[in-house]
């Protein structure tokens, strides 16, 4: 089973998404088990301070290492960990990077906020600095909720046969076909005929090319 530890000081911010959908089945079905670690259970003075202001000066506060040091120790044990870090300057999360890391058997990942984090702590605890794009958010607390959720829907098991990852989009280097439901017309738009046609060649075929031409019109670095 994969464990994934978070590392936080905003550990009430992730059980609504833990809690709902294919990751709480996930969690139930015991194919990943996550857990959440509050930073300022680690400090060592009594009012529990994480932060302090940078060297150098500037504005904003920047989480101290200490604390870190010690929850990191703490929830490796002895295990073998990989070590993700959020953080806007790291490499780009991609489809790729969500498929190797559901194959790892533990994953810690450690949430910056404020100003960010003291630089040692990228220096020698962490593995793979992770950015979710280019823009700025306050904590990285919404960015570890997308690395697990992208993650953990490719632990084996966890999708169904009914919610095949096949033909998803980047799995084949494009974008999925686009997808129709009932009804066959809503308000005078149609669904192309080939999908009420039932011939199944006919329609892979079909939803190939819409593959490649939206690809191309949406994505073409993709190809
Ligand atoms: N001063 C930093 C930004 C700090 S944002 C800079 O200019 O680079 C505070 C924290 O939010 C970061 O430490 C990181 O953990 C998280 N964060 C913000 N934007 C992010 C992004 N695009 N991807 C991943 N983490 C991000």
């Amino acid at each position: 089973m994969l464990t994934i530890d978070i590392l936080t000081i905003f550990p009430g911010m992730f059980s609504p998404i833990l809690n709902a959908s294919i990751l709480k089945r996930a969690q139930d079905n015991k194919k990943v088990c996550i857990r959440i670690h509050d930073l300022r259970d680690y400090t060592l003075d009594k009012h529990r301070k994480v932060d302090d202001r940078p060297f150098g000066g500037g504005p904003g506060m920047v989480l101290m290492p200490e604390p870190i040091f010690k929850a990191v120790k703490k929830i490796k044990g002895r295990r073998k960990v990989r070590v993700l870090m959020t953080c806007p300057g790291g490499i780009t999360f991609h489809q790729r990077m969500a498929k190797r890391w559901a194959q790892e058997k533990n994953i810690l990942i450690i949430c910056g906020h404020y100003e960010g984090v003291d630089e040692r702590v990228r220096q020698k605890l962490v593995d793979t600095s992770v950015s979710i794009g280019d823009y700025v958010l306050t904590g990285g607390e919404l960015p570890a909720m997308i690395l697990v959720d992208a993650i953990v829907r490719l632990v084996p098991g966890v999708l169904g046969k009914e919610e095949s990852l096949y033909d998803e989009s980047f799995e084949q280097g494009r974008l999925e076909y686009p997808h129709y439901t009932r009804p066959a017309d809503f308000q005078g738009l149609k669904v192309p005929r080939i999908l009420l046609s039932g011939h199944h060649r006919q329609i892979q075929q079909w939803r190939a090319r819409q593959a490649e031409t939206r690809t191309r019109r949406q994505r073409p670095d993709l190809l």
